[in-house]
C-alpha cells in the first residue's frame, strides 16, 4: 500500500468512527440510512447501558433523531425517576431509582451530562442538551404553588405527545440545516474525492496548498453556524456548544457531520410514539405505535418500584401518558383499540397469548414469562384466528396483570 492510499484510509477511518452514535437505552433512534427507520435496540453492539447506532457516511448524509419523551414519572407532591415504559428491549440503563418531593427538586443543578443534587449525581442524561432541559422542567415544576401543579402535569404530558408541534419543528430544522448540509457535503466531496484525485495527479504540494484551507474554510463556516443553531436551540447547554463548535471548527472530519449532532436531541423530549406519528409513514408508524401502547397496557414485571408513594406516582403517570396517547392517536386517524386485538395464531394448538408481547402458547401456559410473568390470554371463542378482533372480548378470558396503583395522592 502506498503512503497516499495509506493516508486516505486512516482518514477514511477517523471519519467512519464520526459518524459512530452512541445512545443511552430509553432513547429511540430516528436514523435515516438511507431509510427512515425507527430502532428501540442497536442492531450492531450494545451493553447495559447503552447501543451503538451508524448514522449514513455518504452525502447528502442522513438525520439521527433520538426520541425518548421523560424517564421520570411525575406527580403532583413529587417524582420518581422510573416509569412503567421499557422503550429499551432490554429495560432501562442501570441507575439507584429515587424518589423526590417538589421541594427537593428545588435544588437540582445540571454539570454536562449529569444532573446534581446537594452535588451528587442524582441522574444521568443522555445528552448535555437532555440534562439541561430536564434541570429546567424539574425547577420550573418545584417553583409553581402547589394548587397549579395539576394543570402543569396536564399540560406537560400533552406536550410530550404534541404531533403537530414536532412537524413543524422538524420541517423548520430541516430548512435551517440545509446549508449545513450542503457545506458539509462539499467537504466530504473534496477530502475523500477531489483532493485524493488530485494528490495521485499531480503529487502532494500543489493540491494541498489549495485544498487545506478550503478544508478549514469550510469548517470555520460550518462551526460559526452550529454555534448560532445551537445557542438558538439549546440555550442552556453552554458548555456543549462550546466544545462542539471547537470540534468543527478544528476537525473538518467532525465539521462535516455538524448537522447530525445538531438535529439528535431536537426531539428528544417528546414521547417516541409522537415522532412516529410524525415522521413515519401511518402503517408503520401505527404497528410501532400499537407494540408501545400495549407495553404501556401491560408493564413488564415486576415494575420497577415497590414503596408505596413510588407506586403511586408511577401508576398515575403510567394513566397520563395512556390518555394522552390514546387522544394523540384518535386525533392523528388510529384507533387504540385496535392495537389491542389478538393475534392471529401461529399454531392451531395454540390456546393462548400474551397480551404485551403477543407471544403464544398452549393452554398448559398461564403466564408470559418474556413479559415478568404478566397472565396470558384466550382467544375469544368468536374470533378465533382472526387479527381484527376486538379488545374488550379478548380482555374478557383471564385477570388483567398486576399494575401500578394509580390512588389519590394524600391530602398535604
Ligand atoms: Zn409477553
Amino acid at each position: 500500500m502506498t503512503e497516499r492510499q495509506q493516508l486516505l484510509g486512516i482518514l477514511g477511518l477517523i471519519y467512519l468512527s464520526e459518524c459512530i452514535r452512541w445512545v443511552r437505552r430509553g432513547g429511540v433512534v430516528f436514523n435515516r440510512a438511507p431509510d427512515l427507520r425507527v430502532w428501540r435496540k442497536s442492531p450492531f453492539l450494545n451493553n447495559p447501558r447503552g447501543d451503538i447506532h451508524v448514522g449514513w457516511p455518504l452525502p447528502p448524509f442522513g438525520e439521527f433523531v433520538v426520541a425518548r419523551g421523560l424517564p421520570f414519572s411525575l406527580d403532583s407532591d413529587g417524582l420518581v425517576t422510573a416509569t412503567t415504559a421499557n422503550l429499551h428491549p432490554d429495560g432501562p440503563a442501570p441507575q439507584p431509582i429515587q424518589h423526590l418531593t417538589w421541594e427537593e427538586c428545588a435544588r437540582i443543578t445540571v454539570d454536562g451530562e449529569r444532573l446534581l443534587r446537594d452535588h451528587k449525581v442524582f441522574w444521568l442524561a443522555d445528552t448535555a442538551a437532555e440534562a439541561a432541559r430536564l434541570g429546567s422542567l424539574l425547577r420550573t415544576a418545584a417553583a409553581l404553588p402547589a394548587p397549579q401543579r395539576e394543570a402543569w402535569l396536564e399540560t406537560t404530558t400533552k406536550g410530550l405527545f404534541d404531533v403537530p408541534t414536532i412537524r413543524a419543528r422538524w420541517e423548520s430544522s430541516q430548512a435551517a440545516l440545509k446549508p449545513l448540509r450542503f457545506v458539509g457535503s462539499a467537504l466530504w466531496t473534496l477530502m475523500f474525492l477531489l483532493l485524493p484525485l488530485a494528490v495521485w495527479q499531480w503529487g502532494w504540494t500543489p493540491p494541498l496548498w489549495i485544498g487545506i484551507p478550503a478544508l478549514f474554510l469550510g469548517s470555520f463556516w460550518i462551526a460559526r453556524r452550529l454555534h448560532q443553531l445551537h445557542a438558538q436551540w439549546f440555550p442552556e447547554a453552554r458548555d456543549d456548544r462550546f466544545r462542539l463548535v471547537l470540534l468543527a471548527a478544528l476537525s473538518p472530519v467532525t465539521a462535516i457531520r455538524s448537522a447530525e449532532v445538531l438535529m439528535r436531541p431536537r426531539l428528544e423530549e417528546f414521547h417516541p410514539a409522537a415522532v412516529a406519528m410524525a415522521l413515519l409513514p401511518r402503517d408503520r408508524a401505527d404497528t410501532f405505535c400499537a407494540q408501545l401502547w400495549r407495553e404501556l397496557r401491560h408493564p413488564r414485571l415486576p415494575l420497577p418500584v415497590s414503596t408505596d408513594v413510588g407506586n403511586r406516582r408511577l401508576g398515575r403517570w403510567h394513566d397520563r401518558l395512556l390518555g394522552a396517547l390514546r387522544e394523540a392517536a384518535i386525533a392523528n386517524g388510529s384507533d387504540p383499540d385496535r392495537w389491542e386485538a389478538p393475534p392471529g395464531k401461529t399454531d392451531s394448538a395454540h390456546a393462548r397469548f400474551c397480551p404485551r408481547c403477543h407471544s403464544q402458547s398452549t393452554a398448559a401456559a398461564s403466564l408470559c414469562s418474556e413479559c415478568g410473568g404478566i397472565p396470558l390470554k384466550e382467544w375469544p371463542t368468536e374470533t378465533t384466528n382472526s387479527a381484527a378482533s376486538s379488545a374488550a372480548a379478548a380482555s374478557a378470558s383471564l385477570p388483567d396483570p398486576p399494575r401500578p396503583s394509580a390512588s389519590s395522592p394524600p391530602s398535604p
